[in-house]
């Protein structure tokens, strides 16, 4: 995250003209990409988001006794939201694991499948390949 004032001061920089984006990141420390996107608007009001989200932490309703887990909390209770977005990670995360070992298990029987055929491909091979006389039982004076 960078300061909100290096943000300002590259602003105003910017607004006066006098210096390149690369003067400006040297003056402020911030990198070059960013003056170039802070001078043509692409960069993301991080500090907006920043404030959104704080906001959004404040209490909100009133006092009162969370049905989740039972704790005397702001309502909506924050305790009992964060635990179900731990839940709902936790569960993406096992999905997530599942399907990988599907993957795997499908590769590794395909790979078995495969060296399967192969090798019953090479003995037959081998077999049409043998000379008449061991097909037959091995050479007459085996006999
Ligand atoms: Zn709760």
């Amino acid at each position: 995250m960078i300061a909100l004032v290096k943000i300002k001061e590259a602003q105003r920089l910017l607004a006066e003209g006098k210096l390149s984006h690369r003067k400006i990141a040297q003056a402020t420390g911030i990198s070059r990409a960013t003056v170039g996107a802070i001078a043509s608007g692409r960069r993301p009001d991080y500090e907006a988001r920043q404030r959104a989200r704080a906001s959004a932490n404040e209490p909100l309703g009133p006092l009162g006794r969370c049905p989740g887990c039972g704790g005397l909390v702001y309502m909506p209770c924050r305790l009992c939201g964060a635990r179900k977005a731990k839940e709902h990670e936790q569960e993406v995360a096992r999905a997530h694991r599942r399907r990988a070992r599907e993957l795997a298990a499908k590769r590794l029987l395909s790979a078995v499948r495969r060296a399967s055929r192969e090798r019953e491909a090479a003995v037959a091979r081998s077999q049409r390949y043998l000379p008449p006389a061991e097909l037959d039982g091995g050479a007459p004076d085996c006999k």
